[in-house]
């Protein structure tokens, strides 16, 4: 019987638990291995808002998860007007495995971890009954409050709110050995592809190529994008890695959900990931943080602590949404980018 069981540790479970007052027993479950399993699709970009997120916890990045190069610019690829330009980014350009570990291994030891996978929960008594297996074993463990780090498929939330149905896509991105004869970030507007959006980062030596699309169809899409982009005259060689997940994409404030009933639920889980940029470490992290504080405080209501605590980030990421028709309408993006506010001439950028 443990007070709290933290299901997930990407950024949102790992920063809640190092924050979690030692008087709780604590038990994280994440399918995530050092080496091998699973590994979080992600363009592994940090936003100065996550920036941001991180420093406020007194967290310094280590050098080992940073990659080269580090970029300053991204090229906008408006495939629905045939333009290119250039707008300066602060991203720093992370390896995203290797951030994910180095976030678990600031988890203090007197907080239990098991590498496995949950596939079940049930209420009881005192709480919840969760179910998960660990190398192909049997393992379950009970506890008073129950927390959803678990990602855009969450388990947790399907479990507490199966009919909340945030709008999502799936998302696939493909490793190559970088032949381009610059590294670049670009993103790529086409909306006969998705309405949404598609990207390209450079790390290490490989030339990564990902894009979030209507469920239906996405590796078609996918596919096909990808000769558009060629004929452009992006260079991809044979692919090393594909790699596919769910993408949560909030449409409003009912897009969101903090728990019930002793569960609650942090990062892209409870829907906190931005509706424009598909950027949700910051979510993640500032949520995961919130409930720590929240629970520590030892306040009387947590659930409604938490519920009015991140209101002003589900207000800020809604209001995102009335951002998107600037970026994803192709007339309007037309009139943003023809204007060349906040465009940067990078020499060479404008072409492949
Ligand atoms: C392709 C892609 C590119 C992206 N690029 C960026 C980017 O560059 N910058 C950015 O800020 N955001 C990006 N995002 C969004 C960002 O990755 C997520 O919003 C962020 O990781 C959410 O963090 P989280 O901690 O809430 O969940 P996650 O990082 O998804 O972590 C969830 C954890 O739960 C674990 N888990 C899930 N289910 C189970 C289960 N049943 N049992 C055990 N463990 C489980 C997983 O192993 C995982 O470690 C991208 C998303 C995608 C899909």
């Amino acid at each position: 019987m443990y007070d709290i069981i933290i299901v997930g540790l990407g950024p949102s479970g790992s920063v809640l638990a190092s924050a979690l007052d030692k008087r709780f027993s604590v038990l994280c479950i994440d399918r995530k291995k050092e080496s091998g399993g699973f590994m979080k699709p992600c363009g592994g970009l940090l936003a100065p808002d996550a920036q941001k997120a991180l420093a406020s916890l007194g967290l310094n990045l280590p050098k080992n998860v940073l990659v080269d190069p580090q970029i300053f610019s991204v090229r906008t690829i408006d495939m629905d007007n045939n333009l290119i330009k250039s707008y300066q980014r602060m991203y720093i350009n992370l390896n995203r495995h290797r951030f994910d570990m180095w976030l678990i291994s600031e988890i203090p030891d007197y907080i239990d971890r098991d590498e496995g996978i949950v596939t079940d929960i049930s209420k009881t008594e005192k709480g919840y009954l969760v179910g998960y297996t660990v190398n192909g074993e049997r393992k379950t463990a009970e506890c008073k409050y129950l927390i959803g780090a678990d990602g855009a498929k969450s388990i947790v939330r399907r479990f507490i709110k199966p009919d909340l149905k945030t709008r999502s896509y799936m998302s696939i991105q493909q490793w190559f050995r970088e032949e381009n004869p610059v590294p670049f970030y670009s993103c790529i507007f086409d909306s006969s592809i998705t309405d949404c959006y598609s990207w390209t980062v450079s790390k290490d030596g490989y030339f990564i190529f990902g894009g979030a699309y209507p469920r239906k169809d996405s590796r078609m899409l996918f596919e096909r994008q990808k000769e558009s982009l060629m004929k452009l005259g992006m260079k991809f060689g044979e692919p090393i890695k594909t790699e596919a997940c769910l993408v949560l994409r909030p449409t409003g404030l009912n897009s969101f959900f903090s728990g019930k009933d002793g569960i609650f639920l942090t990062g892209e889980a409870g829907g906190f990931i931005s509706p424009s940029s598909l950027e949700g470490i910051s979510s993640a992290v500032i949520s995961g943080i919130t409930l720590a504080e929240i629970l520590n405080s030892g306040v009387k209501n947590p659930q409604k602590a938490y519920k009015k605590a991140v209101a002003s980030l589900k207000l800020k990421l809604s209001a995102k949404v009335f951002k998107c028709p600037f970026m994803y309408s192709p007339s309007l993006r037309k009139l943003v980018m023809k204007s060349g506010v906040m465009t940067i001439p990078v020499k060479g950028n404008d072409k492949f």
